[in-house]
């Protein structure tokens, strides 16, 4: 521990140093900055193009990539041609011809015809978007129907749930994919949300989401996630934990993916997700935590989040949610699993004593159980997982960013203030 913050520090301190060191030769000179953007969803070239009244290849030949079928990567920043100039405007799928785009918005045909480059305004075109202009609104390439969209963090990172919320008219299913990784969506009228997750192994990079409506065009945008960074804990196995059932963890793992694999379609709860316990010693193992074993090589990451605690200490359910399994088993002992909807579950392990029972539906805040050390432990803790379809992610990011109110909100639900007491 002594020699992470030491080691941090050091880093800190070069970081400062390198990022005057950058600065200093800046000072006193008069250089412009070329005028960059900050990329979010619907920023493709074309909207893009339209936006700051240049031309996809000015556009591209400033951020060169040798793809040029591949959209702007939202979370990251492009540069834009000196002679860029930013317009109001909206951008329309006309659902036919031209004209009749014209006349929905009340343009002249022949001059929308011309500001977007197309010689018959009568020929059906149904995947050019195109810009109408504007008094207000940027323009912006969604996905049909959608009005707005927004994506939970830019850039992401691995191992943390990831979410969209967006507000669209007509839209009666959706399917989402990050690469080819479903996110698990769901519609409220005209609204629209989504809930995914990577898990702590996944490669840093721009992975593409992608979002489907029925009988309508794939839309696709790449995704800048950002490195996470990650303990390397080295553990010890000897004796009756190094003779540990393989099949009894395998049965064990095999029946509770079946229980997260379910997706309930609403949210459960109501207000912020909350600590499972307020009386903990430290966080003993975080998130993403690299593990090696006996020596071995780093092959597993830890689940969930580790608190240190004395044993009897009460935990508490992080927030509303139908309890589906309560139960003392093999490898998680004492465990609670709650269902809290739209796939997401959070599960309490190695306790002692379970306080609730299948099918029972508790508050945030509700006692489920008491800190323990049953199953393989070795010591007094609670084990506090989340997931997101079907996926283990970071518990105290989930908390710290307030995911679950950033999707309820999404949702058309106002997240409520906690209840003290
Ligand atoms: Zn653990």
């Amino acid at each position: 521990m002594v020699v992470r913050k030491q080691f941090i520090l050091v880093s800190l301190v070069v970081a400062l140093a390198l990022l005057f060191a950058a600065a200093a030769p800046a000072r006193g000179q008069e250089q412009p900055q070329p005028p960059v953007h900050a990329v979010a969803p619907g920023d493709t070239w074309a909207a893009l193009a339209m936006r700051y009244g240049v031309s996809q290849e000015q556009l591209q030949a400033a951020n060169p990539h040798p793809n040029r079928y591949r959209q702007p990567v939202a979370g990251s920043t492009i540069q834009l041609p000196a002679e860029a100039a930013e317009r109001t405007g909206l951008l329309r799928r006309p659902a036919g011809s031209l004209l009749r785009l014209a006349v929905a918005t009340n343009q002249n045909p022949w001059a929308l015809a011309r500001l977007n480059g197309v010689d018959d305004p009568l020929r059906p075109n149904f995947y050019r978007p195109i810009y109408v202009p504007a008094t207000e609104g940027v323009p912006q390439d969604l996905p049909p129907g959608f009005a707005s969209l927004e994506l939970s963090q830019l850039p992401a990172v691995p191992g943390q749930a990831i979410g969209y919320r967006a507000t669209a008219s007509g839209v009666l299913s959706v399917t989402a994919r990050l690469n080819a990784s479903l996110m698990p969506s769901f519609v409220n009228g005209d609204r629209v949300v989504g809930v995914g997750a990577t898990g702590a192994f996944f490669y840093p990079g721009a992975p593409e989401l992608s979002i489907q409506l029925p009988d309508a065009p794939l839309w696709a945008q790449p995704w800048q996630f950002a490195p996470g960074s990650w303990d390397y804990d080295q553990l010890t196995l000897s004796g009756a934990a190094a003779e540990i059932d393989q099949e009894a963890i395998r049965a064990e793992g095999e029946r509770l993916y079946a229980i997260w694999s379910q997706v309930t379609n609403a949210p459960q709860w109501q207000e912020p997700f909350r600590y499972p316990i307020e009386s903990y010693l430290q966080i003993s193992s975080r998130y993403g935590a690299r593990r090696s074993y006996n020596g071995g090589p780093y092959r597993t990451y830890h689940e969930g989040v580790d608190f240190a605690a004395y044993g009897g200490t009460p935990v508490y359910a992080a927030a509303r949610g139908t309890v589906v399994l309560a139960e003392i088993l093999y490898v998680r002992g004492g465990a609670v699993l709650i269902d809290h909807g739209l796939g997401i579950y959070t599960g309490y392990y190695h306790m002692s004593e379970v306080h609730v029972t299948p099918g029972q539906v508790v508050e945030a805040g509700d006692q489920v159980g008491e800190v323990g050390s049953l199953g393989l432990s070795t010591g007094n803790h609670l084990h506090w997982d989340l997931l997101a379809a079907a996926t283990w992610v970071d518990a105290a990011a989930w908390e710290a960013q307030d995911m679950g109110c950033w999707l309820l909100e999404g949702w058309g639900t106002p997240c409520s203030e906690p209840e003290r007491g």
